[in-house]
């Protein structure tokens, strides 16, 4: 619909009526005073000109409602009627002039044709061309009727009327300018307001607007998504209460609408600063208030549910432990301080740390995901056998810890704790095999033992660490003697680890004499740790440590590789002997590290010894014999060290595939005063050389011992610091060389023994 349609939108219909049925009435009142049959023939046209227009009016209203495509014709229709009803009037007035004298018929032909002019810029003023017509077409026959009438006063007449033609023409366009401008006004506020629409509907944000009753205003369609309004209920100029209302009679579940009017009832009331308000489960809005000046107010709701998910997702995770559900590291401290400052002066509390025994050797044979299933139903369990109040935390690894005060705990906290490892440890179904395992756990008690959770936690661990040591699956309760002793201990593992990640071991060789030739014919390769404070430590301390440890293994390889790279250096028929720690017997693959170091160094098989203890055949005779066997078969000697210590038992001496017997130092050490130890060590050298082995004696610290052995004793070898203690590498090469070229048994022995202790074994042994 274009301007000029809309104009024409404005007419008066009324106006309209009144003007033509007047002139209708005028020109039958000209016909009764002049009894002329012009006027009712003027008349009769007008009256059809008149119905033709009514109907072609009804025609346009038919049409504005429906579709507007024949308005053209209408229009031109409607310009033609009009055009032809104002002629009529124009020629009645003209006939009025041109056949009547009558002043009173003349004064009604320009009042009718004034009304008209008047009626025709109601009408018409909208279109210049159909205006201008119909002036020119009841205006200029009366001008002629005028002009016709012949006298001046006419003329004079005429003067006025054609500028008040003009002047209506000129009405008319002010008219149109006025109604122009007022248009495009409404028109750029309907635009504006449509697209107000569009941006409101189109906004992320729900937005509602009350006014000063609290009426809604404006509900934008993400408001009403927000507040699961259905679009069948009317909000606009509805109070929230009635909105909820509808809501409720439609028989909703969930009425989000009464959640807001809370909310902001709260909001408007108290002041209440609270942004964010949670509308269902799952969803949360923000709600954003701006006061109007006007009264009322202004609700920005932002639906900000997935920002809520993942700040409780990172919550979760930076206070949580993933896999267990409980507390991390960091966060168990925080909840255990709070349980701590809580706690009323006089009252107890305890902090329980624990581990799974031998967790590492379940991972490593199941694998990663039985060790999570244990790991998580261990938090499952100790989530639902404690009280809420109490801090659960999975401290790392295999490792928790827990902290909770007497007032949560009707039982003493030792007996909780047994509890605790009972209900942990309870054999566990995965993938149709039974998971077993212990735990262990120490405590530490607040105040009696310390107040800050740094220390309750050193200290739980040290009771652990003991509990651990003391046979593993038991509770331990933290004493202070316990503290300096496992302080040092854990100091001692920790530099162990560092040494032997850092390779800073060294190997020392102190030679076995052939009692044959007086020959160094072995060296025995003994480790030494020369801690960071230059103390050096005893293997016999820091071998079973490392075991305990698990750094045997790692260790055992590299002595093997280095007493084989060391032995490469000394004459042809020197062997080198290494120790093998009972553990590294049954946990690695000693056959395989055996293989590799004479693979590298190129050492001839038969120049290796590989001594072992007791203990190291005792636990599992099979699984010794097997491995015994496939190292003699690659050629290396095997020697049983310490014999005569452990619980010998004889029985096992002729199925094992060795070679000598080290008869132990304790049977030398009393042999000039004690004839049992003489006795004792007659049998043993005896039973040594029946079953066909050679026998070394060990621990020879002076001459006595020596000369009684050699004449006396079938001896083949003897080892000790009357020949030299253990020496360093470069010294023992000296040793051997010095040997090579001398070949006088006893005259040697001394000066080997000068040189042995005047550089070697200088260092303090701790
Ligand atoms: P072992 O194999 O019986 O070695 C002999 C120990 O007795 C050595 O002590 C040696 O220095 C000491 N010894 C030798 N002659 C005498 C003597 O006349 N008097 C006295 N009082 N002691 C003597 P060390 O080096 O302290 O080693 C102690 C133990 O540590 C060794 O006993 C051995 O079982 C173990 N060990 C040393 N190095 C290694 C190693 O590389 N691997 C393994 N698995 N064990 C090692
Ligand atoms: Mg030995
Ligand atoms: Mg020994």
């Amino acid at each position: 619909m274009d301007q000029e349609q809309q104009l024409a939108h404005y007419e008066d219909h009324v106006a309209f009526f009144y003007g033509k049925i007047s002139a209708i009435i005028a020109s039958l009142i000209t016909y009764f005073l002049t009894e002329n049959l012009v006027f009712i023939g003027i008349t009769i046209a007008m009256i059809v000109i008149m119905v033709a227009d009514v109907r072609n009016i009804r025609s346009h209203k038919a049409l504005m409602e429906g579709n507007s495509s024949d308005f053209e014709t209408w229009s031109r229709h409607y310009a033609v009627l009009s055009t032809a009803f104002m002629l009529a009037i124009g020629i009645w007035s003209f006939c009025c002039f041109a056949l009547s004298d009558d002043t009173f018929l003349h004064l009604l032909c320009v009042a009718t044709t004034m009304g008209n002019l008047l009626n025709l810029i109601c009408r018409n003023f909208a279109n210049d061309r159909s205006l201008t017509i119909q002036i020119v077409a009841i205006g200029i026959p009366l001008i002629l009727g005028v002009l016709n009438y012949g006298d001046f006063r006419s003329m004079i007449l005429c003067g006025f009327l054609l500028p008040l033609f003009f002047s209506i023409r000129d009405i008319s366009q002010r008219l149109r300018n006025l109604f122009d401008n007022v248009l495009k006004q409404s028109q750029e506020k309907e635009e504006f307001g449509i697209q107000l629409n569009e941006a409101l509907e189109s906004m992320s944000h729900g937005l509602m607007m009350f006014d000063e009753d609290m009426r809604l205003r404006v509900l934008n369609a993400t408001a009403r998504h927000i507040l699961a309004i259905p679009k069948e209920v009317d909000c606009y100029s509805r109070k929230l209460s009635d909105i909820v209302r509808a809501i409720e009679m439609k028989k909703l579940p969930i009425n989000r609408v009464r959640i807001l009017e809370r909310a902001l009832t709260r909001r408007l009331q108290h002041r209440s600063q609270g942004k964010i308000f949670q509308i269902s489960d799952r969803q949360h809005v923000e709600l954003s208030i701006k006061l109007r000046d006007t009264g009322g107010c202004v609700l920005v709701l932002e639906d900000v549910s997935q920002r809520i998910t993942y700040q409780e997702r990172i919550n979760q995770l930076a206070r949580f432990d993933d896999l267990t559900g409980l507390c991390n590291r960091a966060y168990f401290i925080q909840r255990a301080e709070e349980i701590l400052d809580t706690m009323g002066r006089g009252q107890k509390g305890a902090m329980f740390f624990f581990d799974l025994d031998d967790f590492k050797r379940v991972n490593d044979m199941l694998g990663h995901e039985a060790g999570d299933y244990i790991l998580s139903t261990v938090g499952e369990r100790l989530t639902n056998m404690l009280p809420k109040t109490a801090a659960i935390g999975r401290y790392g690894g295999d490792e928790y810890v827990l902290f909770m005060n007497e007032e949560d705990c009707d039982e003493p906290f030792e007996v909780l704790g047994q509890r605790i490892l009972k209900e942990i440890t309870q054999p566990l179904e995965y993938n149709n095999q039974m998971l077993r395992y212990g735990a262990s756990m120490g405590i530490a008690l607040c105040p009696d033992h310390g107040m800050s959770m740094e220390r309750l936690l050193k200290l739980s661990d040290l009771a652990l660490y003991e509990a651990k040591n003391a046979g593993k699956n038991l509770v331990h309760l933290f004493s202070p003697e316990l503290e300096n002793s496992l302080t040092e201990k854990i100091e001692l593992e920790e530099e162990l680890t560092l040494a032997v990640k850092n390779q800073s071991l060294e190997l020392h060789f102190q030679p076995i004499i052939s009692m044959e030739d007086g020959r160094p014919q072995v060296f025995e390769a003994l480790t030494r740790w020369n801690r960071s404070d230059a103390v050096q430590v005893s293997p016999a301390l820091f071998i079973p440590l490392a075991e305990e440890l698990g750094l045997i293994r790692e260790i055992g390889e590299w002595t093997l590789y280095e007493a084989c790279r060391r032995c490469m250096d000394w004459p042809a028929g020197t062997s080198v002997a290494v120790n093998v720690s009972a553990v590294q017997f049954q946990v690695g693959s000693i056959t395989e590290a055996v293989r590799h170091a004479l693979d590298v160094t190129g050492l001839e098989p038969n120049r290796l010894e590989i001594e072992i203890t007791e203990t190291a055949v005792l636990n599992d005779m099979v699984h010794a014999i097997r491995v015994l066997e496939e190292i003699s078969e690659m050629g290396v000697r095997i020697s049983l060290d310490d014999f005569g210590t452990g619980y010998s038992s004889l029985s096992y001496l002729h199925k094992l595939p060795l070679d000598k017997l080290k008869i132990d130092k304790a049977f030398v050490d009393d042999l000039e005063n004690s004839a049992r130890s003489r006795t004792l060590l007659k049998g043993i050298t005896a039973l040594g050389r029946a079953l066909e082995l050679k026998v070394v004696v060990e621990g020879i610290e002076n001459e006595n011992q020596f000369i009684l052995l050699r004449d006396q004793y079938p001896v083949d070898y003897v080892q000790g610091y009357f020949f030299s203690k253990a020496l360093p590498a470069d010294l023992a090469l000296q040793y051997v060389e010095g040997f090579h070229h001398d070949n006088n048994f006893n005259e040697s022995i001394p000066d080997q023994q000068d040189l042995a202790s005047s550089r070697s074994e200088d260092a303090k042994v701790a």
